[in-house]
């Protein structure tokens, strides 16, 4: 793969890119779906004005990015962040495409973003300002067009407003909209915990290919917001001891495991501290945790944690991403020679969107499933796409990573041929 500079290292559109014209590259993919696969489709910018709680008037950027709708409408998250940058969201909505692909679900890949610290914001001024977004964006998305879906820093009270929005604009409502919405305004049972659940769906396939077993294996979560801390909920319940759990703001460490209810008890009554001052546990640096020995390591925050930096200090025997983007090209190679066993973003954390796909769908149909049908189906799904990504990886001698972006890249190409181009 082409030598980045750190900086570089660090642009996720970059890291993004270098995995996609390594893989591209591997599958003698032709020139000009190469062309058309390496950038976005359509790229929208908004400037959202928002009366704020004190008279002022305040405008945000946000961001829409739909990098490819060929295999059907675009889909991706919303991130609310005072980082957010069109490069950004570039990759977050290439690497959407690469994910619905790799599980075979009908969705080309999109994201979107509001320069904001939603921390700093009241709830009238979120509501404000999500409506807003959503009516700039009125023309472009919709259920077959493009569907968004919550990420870092929004949740389902964000996804209910779109969805109004969206639906006072139609004068009908419009639920299959958005997805990771409320269960009572056409949410799906389930959606809430998917993401962790494939998480742990991912890490089971892992140690059934290695022969290993929950209760012997050690786990360190790094990010306590929806999907670390549903991770870490869901694999303490079924086995896994949780020995580490590193947040922003500090960690913890208890080497007989960590009981994530009490933890999970304690973060609630602890609003602003998050998971500092647990006492089932020693107070551990986050930086450290991310290179304490361990089995299964889950680095389940944002981007740019295992980079050229720390990679060669990684314990873990597996990593399982259950963030977007967390690991660097650059640290790939060193994670490789390490033989660490690498469950790559775009399969990790594809249970997210998988739950998604079933809501979109119950809201079509009209029909809504039980919890069990939701998990039962997401199992199937993530089982077998990590059969699929094993055995590309195994088959063409690649990592688990760009055997991922081989198989999604072939299946998006493959479509585009089908189709052709208009013109
Ligand atoms: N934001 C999540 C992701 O990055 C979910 C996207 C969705 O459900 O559309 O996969």
């Amino acid at each position: 793969m082409k030598t980045l500079t750190l900086e570089q290292e660090l642009n996720p559109w970059e890291a993004q890119a270098a995995r996609f014209d390594f893989a591209a590259q591997k599958l003698n993919l032709d020139e000009g779906l190469w062309k058309i696969l390496r950038y976005p489709a359509r790229e929208i910018i908004v400037h959202i004005p928002v009366s704020m709680d004190d008279g002022r008037l305040e405008v945000f950027t946000g961001f829409r990015v739909q990098h490819s709708i060929a295999r059907g409408p675009a889909k991706g998250g919303v991130r609310y962040s005072p980082d957010v940058n069109l490069d950004e969201v570039r990759a977050l909505a290439s690497w959407m495409t690469w994910k619905c692909a790799v599980v075979n679900i009908p969705f080309g890949g999109a994201k979107g973003g509001i320069i904001c610290d939603p921390k700093k914001l009241t709830l009238g001024e979120l509501e404000k300002l999500t409506r807003r977004y959503t009516a700039e964006l009125i023309e472009f998305i919709g259920p077959e067009k493009d569907v968004p879906a919550p990420d870092m820093g929004t949740n389902e009270q964000t996804m209910a407003w779109m969805m109004d929005t969206f639906s006072m604009h139609m004068r009908q409502t419009v639920t299959a909209v958005v997805t990771g919405k409320p269960i009572n305004i056409g949410g799906s049972r389930g959606r809430r915990e998917a993401t962790g659940r494939g998480v742990m769906i991912n890490c089971d396939e892992a140690l059934r290919k290695f022969g290993m077993d929950r209760e012997r294996t050690k786990v360190i979560v790094q990010g306590f917001g929806n999907v670390g801390s549903n991770a870490a909920k869901l694999m303490s319940d079924a086995g896994y001891k949780i020995i580490g759990i590193a947040e922003y703001n500090g960690g913890l460490y208890n080497a007989k495991g960590i009981d994530i209810d009490a933890l999970l008890e304690f973060r609630d009554r602890n609003n602003k501290n998050g998971i500092v001052g647990f006492t089932g546990a020693e107070a551990a640096d986050p930086k450290e945790l991310m290179i304490t020995e361990c089995d299964i390591l889950i680095p389940a925050a944002t981007e740019n944690v295992i980079t050229s930096q720390n990679a060669a200090n990684i314990k873990a025997k597996i990593i399982c991403e259950g963030a977007n983007g967390p690991t660097t090209a650059a640290a790939d190679d060193i994670l490789a020679d390490k033989k660490v066993f690498v469950i790559p973003d775009i399969l990790a954390n594809a249970g997210g969107v998988t739950a998604s796909y079933f809501e979109w769908v119950q809201d079509r149909q009209g029909y809504f499933w039980k919890e069990s049908a939701v998990n039962e189906q997401l199992e199937f799904i993530l089982k077998e796409s990590f059969e699929d990504v094993v055995h590309f990886s195994e088959t063409h001698n690649v990592n688990n990573r760009i055997a991922a972006y081989m198989l999604a890249i072939s299946r998006v190409a493959h479509t585009i041929k089908l189709r052709g181009i208009y013109a």
